[in-house]
């Protein structure tokens, strides 16, 4: 499948700062990991923590799928509103969810600093109104946040406008997000668990996987083995190959981010991550080198061919939105990109075992929140395959499709 592509900024920032060696002999391992992007590399992380010995396989170059696209926002607040994620869920599992983002959070920053990653930036996020008709839904937005124990404040367009120089009819302040460069999280990680024991191979296609009643067998394109007790798929988007049922929608997304400014330049009050309610949403965020990253502008579509015909567009139309926002802020796009993206009909991701498939786990962070998703599927998988009980498990099943 084709991921991404334009120039994806943390590839150009990072490179390639590791090698991983190509799989050349049949091996046997307790738990294969499908996919080393920050799905795969977080399930590793928490599975050599617990003991697991497992082993990381790859058909790219580790990190050339879709997390090197990734604009790297962490928020607790999905892409489906509490106010209606309650009602496709129902109020506990939906309220609970949103916990368990604001968690997740929590969790990549004491990752972080165990491994002494330091490109997470602790920040707060500010969801405003796009339009005056959406202020009653983000109203009731805001007060079954504030009802839940969410730390919110409702900002009026005289506040807005006094404390972010935004002209909006409304927002919600939330005290829960933070930013990262998940691209260089992921090798982070990588290295963290390599030191542990964990295996990892990149330029290893898996061609057949056979789901035999005490373990799986994975094929490469070479016809080397690697025999499991267990497998995690944390293929991305590009799962869809392996499900037989219809979960994903594929969409086209597009981010832009600016030229580095003067240090001394502040962009806007304590650089927030800034999303709004359009549909699609525009989301904004800075980056510990001084640039703003925009993104938003997607398409409805997986066409790889159509949707990058459309960057230089997209490009002006993200510069555009920028402008109409900050209109005293200089932004000269410098790197302009885009990706395939995927959803779910209610936002929350895919985690866990699917029963046509036996001693699997998937870890499918889809939705805006993919990195938040893609922590809670390594905890929830690293207790299943432990034995231990996770109560959160059912909210992400299967079963609930
Ligand atoms: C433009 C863009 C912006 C985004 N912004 C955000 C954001 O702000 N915040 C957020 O939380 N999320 C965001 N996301 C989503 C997030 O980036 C993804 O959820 C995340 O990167 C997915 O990581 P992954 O490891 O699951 O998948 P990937 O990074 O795609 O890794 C999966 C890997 O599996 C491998 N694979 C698949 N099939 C096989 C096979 N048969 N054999 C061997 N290997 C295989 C692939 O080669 C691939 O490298 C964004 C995504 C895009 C595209």
């Amino acid at each position: 499948m084709d991921l991404s592509s334009g120039y994806p900024f943390w590839l150009i920032k990072n490179g390639l700062p590791f090698n991983y060696p190509k799989l050349e002999q049949s091996v046997e391992t307790e738990v294969a990991i499908l996919g080393g992007g920050i799905s795969g590399a977080l399930a590793a992380y928490y599975l050599v923590n617990a003991g697991i010995k497992c082993m990381v396989l790859d058909a790219r170059t580790i990190g050339l799928g879709s997390t090197c696209a990734s604009t790297s926002l962490l928020q607790y607040e999905i892409d489906t509103p509490l106010s209606e994620l309650k009602n496709l869920v129902g109020y506990d599992n939906a309220v609970r969810s949103y916990q368990l983002c604001a968690d997740a959070i929590e969790t990549i920053n004491s990752i972080s600093k165990k491994i002494n990653y330091k490109e997470f930036t602790a920040s707060k996020s500010l969801y405003y109104a796009a339009h005056e008709k959406d202020i009653s839904f983000l109203k009731d937005e805001f007060e079954i946040r504030k009802k839940n124990g969410f730390i919110v404040k409702f900002l009026s367009p005289t506040q807005l406008k006094k404390q972010f120089n935004i002209s909006a009819p409304g927002a919600i302040l939330s005290d829960c997000a933070a930013t990262i460069n998940s691209y260089s999280f992921m090798h982070a990680l990588h290295q963290h668990s390599i030191k542990k024991g964990m295996k990892i191979f990149d330029r290893t296609p898996i061609k057949n996987i056979k789901h035999r009643k005490k373990n799986v067998k994975l094929i490469t394109e070479n016809g080397n083995t690697i025999l499991a007790n267990k497998l995690i798929y944390a293929t991305g988007y590009e799962v869809v190959e392996f499900l037989k049922k219809d979960i994903v929608k594929l969409h086209s997304t597009y981010a832009t981010i600016s030229e580095q400014a003067n240090a001394k330049i502040k962009f806007w009050k304590d650089d927030v991550v800034i999303w709004n309610t359009a549909e699609p949403y525009l989301y904004m965020r800075t980056t510990q080198d001084h640039r703003i990253l925009v993104g938003g502008r997607d398409e409805e579509f997986y066409d790889p061919k159509k949707r990058d015909m459309l960057i230089e567009k997209k490009k002006n139309q993200l510069v555009e939105d920028f402008k109409n926002i900050f209109p005293s802020i200089e932004f000269k796009p410098e790197f302009t990109w885009t990706g395939t993206f995927g959803a779910t009909k209610d936002g929350l991701p895919l985690i866990g075992p699917y029963s046509p498939l036996p001693n699997s786990y998937f870890a499918l962070g889809f939705g805006g929140n993919g990195i938040t998703f893609s922590l809670i599927a390594a905890e929830i998988i690293t207790d299943l395959i432990t034995g231990k009980t996770n109560n959160d498990a059912e909210i992400f099943s299967f079963d609930r499709l």
